[in-house]
């Protein structure tokens, strides 16, 4: 399999790769203390472009291939994973049902200032009853004159108190529910009836914050359902289209953090046997190693050959559900297995291998957990 990647997306992966071991490997642990990313760094990452990195040129975007974005991710997570989740909802969920259904007048109105990194881009959808059920969200919406009157509450919402626009979903026919009684709306933060909890204290991604919004007869501009009325209704197939991708993202994610983990257990068993320790004596480690290289080595075909279809415009929702689970699975076997090699240093926080396997664990949860991939997977296989 052959990849053909445009140098001017290799070139930003190097920058990339560069931001991550000058500026933010640096102050992880720091990141990690604090609960809190310095704004001269995401000043930083707003200059390289990166909360725009699927935006199209027209918007003010990098316009990256799938491909190129998922390179971006790969070097991004190779450090503390909150650096990611920072941009990562502009790139995804925040901003692509803008893009994906919008009117012209939202996305002109919108996806400049989101690729600029002057608006953060948030994506509500989760409720305290509905996960993984989305179809079960209670968040109402009613219209009242020139107004949509929402009420409800969202939680985990990621970058909820730094975004600036969310696009949120709610129910606006009750009768019709998920099959066209669900509508995408633009919410900006200062509209009336909108509140923000403080941020959920949580396993890991320390450093990127997860909210609770509160919406109560929150009011808000008929203009901004997402692709205007005609879309009324339509907001379940925006929110499941914009999960579609972030599926792929997230192998990305994943993989990068992988790698990091691989490189780290390689130069660890090579300074033991630098250090005068028998290679015999490290053969369950060698192995280990053989087995996570085997791993990250599929992950990374699976994951490129798909992003690689998507951006031929081949539908991949199969693929990349299989691209989810798989990478973000193995990325929770290789932080476990690279807890072993390093055995009791692993388990401090200054390794950071604790932190890895934290972070890994998220994977497997947001955008579809790993039992929602696999009924995706098992329907379309069953599917006559
Ligand atoms: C850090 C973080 C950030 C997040 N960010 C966002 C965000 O920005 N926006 C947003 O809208 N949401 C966000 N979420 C929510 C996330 O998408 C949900 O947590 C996820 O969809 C799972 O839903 P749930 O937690 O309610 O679990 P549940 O749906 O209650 O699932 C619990 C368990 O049951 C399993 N399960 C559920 N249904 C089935 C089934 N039918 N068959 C077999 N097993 C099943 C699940 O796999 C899981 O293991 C975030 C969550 C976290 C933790």
């Amino acid at each position: 399999m052959e990849f053909s990647i445009p140098d001017d997306q290799l070139l930003l992966r190097d920058k990339v790769k560069q931001l991550v071991e000058e500026d933010l490997n640096p102050i992880s642990l720091q990141v990690e203390a604090t609960g809190e990313i310095p704004q001269e760094i995401v000043a930083k990452m707003r200059s390289l472009g990166l909360f725009g990195l699927a935006i199209p040129r027209t918007y003010g975007g990098l316009g990256l291939s799938t491909l190129g974005e998922i390179l971006v991710y790969e070097e991004l997570t190779k450090t503390n994973a909150c650096f990611r989740s920072r941009i990562g909802t502009s790139n995804s969920i925040g901003s692509m049902g803008i893009l994906f259904d919008g009117t012209e007048d939202q996305k002109r109105k919108y996806l400049p200032r989101i690729a600029a990194g002057e608006w953060t881009a948030a994506f509500a959808l989760t409720e305290p009853d509905a996960g993984s059920d989305a179809a079960n969200i209670k968040c109402s919406a009613a219209l009242e004159g020139g107004y949509w009157i929402l009420n409800g509450t969202k939680q985990f919402i990621t970058n909820g108190d730094c975004a600036g626009v969310i696009t949120t979903i709610a129910v606006t026919d009750e009768n019709k529910r998920a099959r066209g009684g669900f509508t995408a709306f633009i919410i900006e933060k200062d509209f009336p009836g909108l509140s923000v909890s403080p941020p959920d204290k949580k396993m890991g991604l320390k450093g990127s914050h997860t909210n609770e919004l509160v919406f109560r007869n929150c009011r808000v501009p008929k203009e901004n359902v997402i692709g205007g009325p005609l879309m009324v209704g339509q907001g379940f197939k925006t929110a499941m289209r914009v999960l579609d991708k972030g599926r792929l993202t997230m192998g990305a994610c994943a993989l990068g953090a992988s790698q990091k983990l691989l490189e780290n257990c390689v130069a660890h068993i090579k300074h033991q046997i630098n250090s005068g320790k028998s290679r015999d004596d490290l053969q369950a480690a060698q192995f280990s190693l053989a087995d996570m290289a085997t791993e990250i080595f599929a992950a990374r075909q699976m994951l490129y050959d798909t992003a690689r279809l998507r951006d031929t415009g081949k539908n991949v929702t199969h693929e990349a559900s299989m691209v989810k689970l798989f990478c973000t699975e193995m990325a929770s076997r290789i932080a476990d297995r690279a807890m072993d090699i390093f055995g009791d240093e692993g388990y401090l926080s200054k390794s950071q291998i604790e932190m890895f396997l934290r972070d890994v664990r998220l994977y497997r949860i947001f955008e579809g957990t790993s039992e929602i991939q696999r009924m995706v997977i098992s329907r379309n296989l069953l599917r006559s």
